[in-house]
């Protein structure tokens, strides 16, 4: 039985929606299951890097496409059509789970394996997500051409790119736009 963590949930939806970046090579690292597997296995998910299939590569895909949709939606209500749909679609029914020390949470998927539980997990720990923050701490970088997303976990919440290369591609972009300029 897997154990759904919605923290944890949340960085398996970025690195399943950033297997999918023009600027990695390949772009698209959804051809096998290595490169997923690789990810889920470093944020400790084993099992679910064990359970998930070959099989489950176009439906993958999939998730990655419409998940891409709610990490750029420009509100909460953008973000509500994207994620109940594919709730809905996953048949996602979250369970009341308690702590051992008592503390109650939602668990998404706990009584699935493999795709199945990708499917419910990673929509409903953005669900809990954007219930408590909205949707202003979710982003897409904003280097293009990478397309990759982000959770903004700053203090002040003004994350623009997903990484310091991104971020150094940018502002040496800007220096060479202000070069020009003069
Ligand atoms: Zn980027």
């Amino acid at each position: 039985m897997s154990t759904a963590r919605p923290v944890e949930d949340l960085d398996l939806a970025v690195e399943l929606v950033n297997s999918a970046c023009p600027l990695a090579d390949p772009a698209d690292r959804l051809a096998d299951l290595s490169h997923l597997r690789q990810r889920f296995t470093e944020l400790g998910e084993h099992r679910l890097a064990q359970e998930t299939t070959a099989h489950d590569l176009p439906s993958l895909r999939l998730l990655r496409d419409r998940l891409r949709g709610v990490f750029g939606a420009g509100t909460a209500t953008e973000a509500a059509l994207l994620l109940n749909g594919l709730l809905r679609e996953a048949a996602a029914v979250p369970q009341l789970t308690t702590a051992a020390d008592g503390t109650a949470r939602l668990a998404w998927g706990a009584d699935r394996s493999g795709y199945p539980a990708v499917a419910a997990r990673l929509p409903g720990a953005l669900v809990e997500f954007v219930t408590a923050q909205g949707v202003r701490r979710l982003g897409r970088c904003a280097a293009g051409p990478c397309a990759c997303v982000f959770v903004d976990r700053t203090r002040p919440g003004n994350r623009r790119y997903c990484c310091d290369q991104c971020t150094d591609r940018a502002s040496a972009a800007a220096y060479r736009g202000r070069r020009r300029a003069h």
